[in-house]
């Protein structure tokens, strides 16, 4: 499996103010790669980090708040030559394919049938595309039908929990992961309803132990008190290696040593 972030900041004023990219992460797992949360500037940061978006084949949207869907039909655009050619798959909870009274559609219908497929997904639907089993995890977001996913090929499995904050049953979904990357928005005391703090993070850490955690989507307070700090400190409470993810950040848990540290270049 092999993650690179073509962003690392989220929560309305980093990403306004672009402390750092909001471009979402790539994940290649059973031969398919995989973007995930393609918010404000992912196809300049694709461009920009040297990473080829056309190879995309799943876009995966977690929710409808816009650092994390913004480039969605830029994507689905270069993904498919241009809509020139029938490709790809994408996967988006309620509000990035359908549409209510309170909701548009966030992905036009024009950009849905140049697509291969498109599943909208809820909590604990589960979906099998090529090798991949994926699951979609129930997030307490203020976005109501906001999800994460869970992502197995039968050899690795990769968890995402999207935008949530914690509770008890985010520890089912997210158990026995090579790889969980957590949306933690704020350091250590500081809280803000619906999303992650260091200490929640640490919690979740704790109980699933997965074989490496990664923390993303820093809002600003979080950028101003050091997010490897506050990784150096969850990774002491919870004995499990633990790395804040930087912009361009490349993972490939091929380049294990010892079943415990991965190597890593910025
Ligand atoms: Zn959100």
């Amino acid at each position: 499996m092999k993650i690179r972030f073509l962003g690392t900041c989220g929560g309305r004023f980093a990403v306004i103010k672009q402390m750092r990219a909001s471009g979402g992460f790539i994940v290649e797992i059973g031969e398919k790669i995989i973007h995930i949360d393609p918010g404000p500037g992912a196809i300049v940061r694709a461009r920009q980090f040297g990473f080829n978006i056309e190879k995309v084949d799943i876009l995966a949207i977690s929710h409808s708040h816009p650092d994390h869907y913004t480039d969605a039909e830029i994507v689905i655009e270069a993904m498919t030559a241009g809509v020139k050619r029938k490709r790809g798959v994408l996967i988006g909870n309620k509000y990035i394919i359908e549409h209510d009274d309170e909701h548009r559609q966030l992905v036009s219908p024009y950009h849905l049938r140049t697509l291969e497929k498109y599943f909208v997904l809820r909590p604990g639907d589960k979906i099998n595309i090529g090798k991949l089993r994926i699951e979609a995890t129930k997030t307490m977001h203020e976005e109501k039908h906001g999800i994460g996913f869970v992502i197995d090929d039968g050899k690795e499995r990769f968890g995402y929990t999207g935008d949530t904050k914690y509770f008890d049953g985010l520890v089912d979904y997210f158990s026995n992961c090579n790889v969980l990357v957590m949306n933690v928005m704020k350091p250590k005391n500081e809280f803000l309803e619906g999303h992650m703090n260091t200490h929640d993070a640490a919690k979740l850490i704790s109980k699933t132990k997965p074989g490496i955690a990664i923390i993303q989507h820093f809002g600003m307070s979080m950028l101003f008190s050091n997010p490897e700090k506050e990784a150096r400190w969850i990774e002491s409470e919870t004995k499990v290696r633990t790395i804040a993810a930087r912009d361009n950040m490349s993972l490939d848990t091929k380049k294990e040593t010892g079943g415990k540290s991965l190597e890593r270049w910025l």
